[in-house]
């Protein structure tokens, strides 16, 4: 290992994932908003998610149209979850092991999958659907799932963030279903970086699914990068030369707290100033003038010094040192079904038990619109700031949400 790759994080502190603190009071609703816990164990005499105790409902919730908050924003982004497993263990995500998982029977099947995107587009407006996970490509139906989607919805934009661990035997495959882009994390060209990083040696594996995915013509390609302080914060202008010579919009996110090691800390988070400040050494930074809209990232045109030809674009996502949630447009559900309107959020709402106990699609379309209105100003909280002494990290991993 180089010295430049000898930086460990702090100590984790131990804090038992998957445990479910749960507010009391009056029984549940379907829909009820509870507080979270990661995963939950299974109960064997109950095939589906236990409804949990304690809802905190916030009225005023719009009875019909889309997934309006208290805040004027409007969700139309649509983020599912569809398994939390995954084939990597990324430090800045998951834990190196101990991970629970979510039993079979609370993971979405793939028609419940199909049913909730369609109520989200025909009754809630939703206007695109990025599915996520875990590893998206665990899961063996992937492509069965995407072409329900699809057959549902054939004008809608679906892409995928994955880590492309086996894109290369299924790229042709995802596009014929009907996937229309990709978003592939990569933070690191050095494959002992990679495996550092990812405890996993799979950096060929990763350049082969994006070959393969180029081949199939799935694009516009992304490549997320997770910048971390003392092992890959050297690579800023590398991966964005290497993206944009290979025709890849290269995006760096600011590391957020939803680790599972609970090892987080501010001051290891390179901001999005510094991450500007390092492409500029080799490249001319212009603002995108297509603009921003609700993408959470900001995004640069690139050019090598003194050449005037565009080399590609860049994105940052800066979480957390340059905040966006007042523009936030999204929703996200987990593979086990539940809403959560924030990606730090404390509460989440259980759409699966009330699909799977039969509500029409107007009842779940309100108790998305429920779940929505109480979505908080920012970062979980009506308070702004991921850096403050108060926060409070949520409890599922950003594995577990779906990112
Ligand atoms: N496994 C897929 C992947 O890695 O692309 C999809 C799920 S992953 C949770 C989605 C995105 O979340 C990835 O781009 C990953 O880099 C990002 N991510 C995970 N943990 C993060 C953290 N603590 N802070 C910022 N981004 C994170
Ligand atoms: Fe897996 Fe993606 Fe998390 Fe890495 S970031 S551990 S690839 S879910």
């Amino acid at each position: 290992m180089d010295a430049e790759h000898t930086h460990t994080r702090p100590r984790p502190v131990s804090v038992p994932l998957g445990a479910t603190v749960t507010s009391t009071g009056p029984t549940a609703q379907l829909g009820a908003i509870r507080s979270t816990g990661g995963p939950r164990p299974a109960d064997p005499q109950r095939p589906g998610p236990q409804r949990e105790p304690g809802a905190v409902r916030v009225t005023g919730a719009p009875t019909e149209g889309g997934l309006q908050d208290r805040f004027g924003r409007v969700a139309t982004d649509l983020r599912v979850s569809v398994i939390d497993k995954c084939n990597l263990r990324c430090t800045y995500c998951m834990p190196a092991d101990g991970m629970p998982w979510l039993p079979q029977t609370q993971l979405m099947s793939a028609d419940e999958i199909r049913r909730i995107v369609r109520v989200a587009v025909h009754s809630l407006g939703a206007e695109e659907l990025r599915i996520t996970g875990g590893e998206p490509l665990v899961r063996k139906d992937l492509e069965h799932v995407i072409a329900g989607i699809r057959a549902d919805n054939p004008d809608l934009p679906i892409a995928l963030t994955t880590n492309a661990v086996g894109l290369d035997r299924r790229a042709q495959a995802l596009k014929d279903a009907g996937l229309s882009r990709l978003n592939v994390s990569l933070d690191t060209l050095h494959p002992e970086t990679f495996a550092e990083l990812t405890r996993r040696p799979h950096l060929d594996k990763v350049l082969a699914g994006l070959q393969a995915a180029r081949a199939a013509g799935l694009g516009p390609i992304k490549i997320n990068a997770v910048l971390l302080r003392g092992i890959n914060d050297t690579e800023v202008v590398p991966l964005v030369d290497w993206a944009v010579s290979n025709g890849f919009e290269m995006r760096f996110i600011e590391d957020m707290p939803l680790d599972g090691d609970r090892s987080w800390s501010a001051t290891n988070v390179i901001p999005a100033r510094d991450i500007r400040a390092a492409i500029e050494e080799t490249f001319t930074l212009s603002a995108d003038p297509r603009g921003r809209g609700a993408a959470p990232a900001e995004r640069w045109e690139v050019r090598r010094h003194g050449e005037t030809a565009l080399a590609g674009h860049v994105g940052i996502i800066s979480s957390v040192t340059e905040p966006f949630c007042a523009a936030c447009s999204r929703t996200r559900v987990t593979a086990d079904g539940r809403i959560r309107s924030c990606l730090f959020s404390h509460e989440e709402t259980d759409l699966l038990t009330a699909l799977r106990d039969g509500a029409d699609d107007e009842g779940l379309a309100q108790i998305w619109r429920d779940a929505m209105w109480a979505k908080p100003r920012a970062h979980g909280s009506d308070r702004v700031g991921l850096a403050r002494p108060d926060f409070v990290q949520p409890e599922r991993t950003m594995s577990a949400i779906g990112g």
